[in-house]
Order: C-alpha cells, then structure tokens, then sequence
C-alpha cells in the first residue's frame, strides 16, 4: 500500500480520493476550500492538510483533479504548491481535463527533479466516479506507468497509458469530439420524434436495440424525452473541453466542423440560462425553436 496525496475535492476527486483510501492507502487531501477536506476526512477517515505542498510531503503518488490549465498551473507550481512538496522520485497523477500543452510543460518542470508525471484525463462522469468506473487516458513514461496503474485502478475500470506526455490529454479530446457529434445527432431525432406526435420511449425502446444505439442514447434517453437536464456533466465544462480540442485542431491541423458547430450551440444553451444543465441539454435549444 501506498503513501498517497489527493489535491481538488470536487464532484469527481472527491470520490475518486475515496476509492484510494477505500483500498489501504494512506490517503491525504487538499482541498482549497476546506470544510469539503474535513467532511471527506470524518467520511473515510483519511487526514487533510491546509496546502499542497504540506498534504504532498512523503508522498509516492500525487493526484490532481482541478478545474483548467490555470488552475492546475497554480497548484503545481503556485506559492504551497505540489512543487515545493513533492520529494525526487514521486509521481504526479494529473485526472485534470486541460491542454496537452500543460501536460507537456508540467512533464518537463517535473524531470527536470526527477519526479514523474503523467497526465490521465478521466472519462465516465459523476457516476462513474462514485462507483469507481472511470477509464483513464494516460500520457507520460512506460516505466512510471507501470508503477502507477495498479494505484490508479482503485477508482477505474480501465487505465491505459495511450502514448508520451500529452498523449492522454489529447486522448480525451478525442473522446469529447466522439461525444459532441453524438448528443446533438440524439437530440436531433429524440426532438424530431416529438414533432412527429411519435411516442419517443416506443421509438428509442426499438431504435436503440440496432444501429442508432449509443451510451447517450442508453443513458440519456428518458431524461431529455422529459427535458430534465441535471444528470452529470455540466456545459461550461463541455464548452471548456471543446476550446481545448478546437485549439489543438488548429495546431494540428485536424478539421473539427462538427465539433465547432456543437459548441456554437452549447453557447446558445449557456444563453438560455443552461450553465450548468448537462450537456443533453442541446435537446433545450432544440425546443426553444419550436416556442
Ligand atoms: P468541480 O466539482 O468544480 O471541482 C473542482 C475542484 O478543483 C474543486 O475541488 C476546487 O476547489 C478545485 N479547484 C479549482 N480551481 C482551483 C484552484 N485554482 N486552486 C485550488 N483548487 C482549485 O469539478 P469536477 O466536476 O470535479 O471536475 C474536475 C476536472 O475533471 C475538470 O477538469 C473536469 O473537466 C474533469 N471531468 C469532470 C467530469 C464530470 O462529470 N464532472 C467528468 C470527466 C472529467 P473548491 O472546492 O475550493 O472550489
């Protein structure tokens, strides 16, 4: 068992950090604000310090799930960061979706102390993370890999090292962009269904077992036939994740249209008050024409 630090308490890192501890881990938190630190220690009986650079003291395996590249930036490098903490040898496991570019950047500051890094975007959502199911893409050395995974299970279903630093993180784009396509292809007909008077859960109880069957389809199906748009990942987080693909696009010279136009309307939903509604919530812009 391990000596392991968990940085950014969140809808994802908070179970995730719990799943580590769950498996014999000697587990310690940071989270910025920190009563959601003190009720993630009283809940699995971990401890919690008040910086990163304090929780990460001693450790082998850091994670980090934050919000973006700044953020992440600033708890790695910032004033108390994992930086200042971590001792030569460690390892920093980043579950933060932010730009290859980081990941990169990150990967070199930390050879350069000859601390590991891996960049390990997650997919699978909230309930994924409260069930210990993601899958994680990870980019950064085989060898550092292969020490990490067996930890990094304790809350997956699948970790897979894809490539160098950065690769994991573009991995994830590519999930995203699978992603963006999909849901507004499902809101799409689900919408269209409505119009036609059909009844939509007849239709998708036949559809969904041929061709047009999908995870979104399986999943959200019933929720946007009801226009209830509070099941997981929020659009701002979408819209976020989406910059970065279309960024990388640019750079790589990848022709992303769908995804571009997706976006576009994920800012159309943020506009009608969907911020936070998940990202099925296309379905609403859809509807919003019909009024
Ligand atoms: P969240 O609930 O908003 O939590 C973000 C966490 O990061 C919080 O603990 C927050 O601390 C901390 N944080 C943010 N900025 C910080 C800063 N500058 N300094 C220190 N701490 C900071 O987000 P989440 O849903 O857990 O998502 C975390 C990451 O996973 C994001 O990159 C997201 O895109 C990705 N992700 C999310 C999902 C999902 O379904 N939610 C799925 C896959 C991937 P406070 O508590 O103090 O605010």
């Amino acid at each position: 068992m391990a000596k392991v630090a968990f940085i950014g308490l969140g809808v994802m890192g908070y179970p995730m950090a719990g799943f580590l501890k769950k498996a014999g881990h000697e587990v310690t938190v940071y989270n910025r604000t920190t009563s959601k630190a003190e009720t993630w220690a009283s809940e699995f009986g971990g401890t919690f310090s008040l910086t990163p650079k304090d929780a990460v003291k001693g450790c082998e395996f850091v994670f980090s799930c934050v919000g973006n590249d700044d953020d992440l930036r600033q708890v790695v490098l910032g004033d108390n960061g994992i930086l200042q903490g971590l001792e030569p040898g460690s390892t920093l496991i980043d579950n933060t979706t932010a730009s290859a570019e980081v990941a990169r950047e990150l990967y070199s500051v930390l050879a350069g102390k000859n601390i590991g890094f891996l960049d390990a975007p997650v997919s699978g959502g909230q309930a994924g993370a409260e069930s210990g199911a993601l899958t994680v893409m990870v980019g950064g050395d085989q060898a550092i890999f292969d020490k990490a995974q067996p930890i990094i299970m304790a809350f997956s279903r699948c970790a897979e090292r894809i490539g160098e630093a950065g690769a994991g993180q573009l991995a994830k784009m590519v999930n995203q962009i699978c992603i963006a396509g999909v849901v507004q292809g499902l809101a799409e007909g689900l919408n269209f269904a409505k119009n036609a008077g059909l009844d939509g859960e007849k239709v998708v109880e036949v559809i969904s077992k041929g061709a047009a069957q999908s995870w979104q389809m399986e999943n959200r199906y019933q929720t946007m036939l009801k226009g209830e748009y509070d099941f997981g990942f929020a659009v701002d987080w979408m819209r976020k994740d989406l910059g970065i693909a279309l960024d990388e696009a640019r750079k790589n010279g990848s022709a992303l249209p769908l995804t571009a136009m997706v976006d576009q309307y994920y800012q159309e939903v943020q506009n009608i008050g969907g911020r936070r509604w998940d990202t099925s919530s296309l379905m609403a812009r859809l509807e919003s024409y019909k009024k």
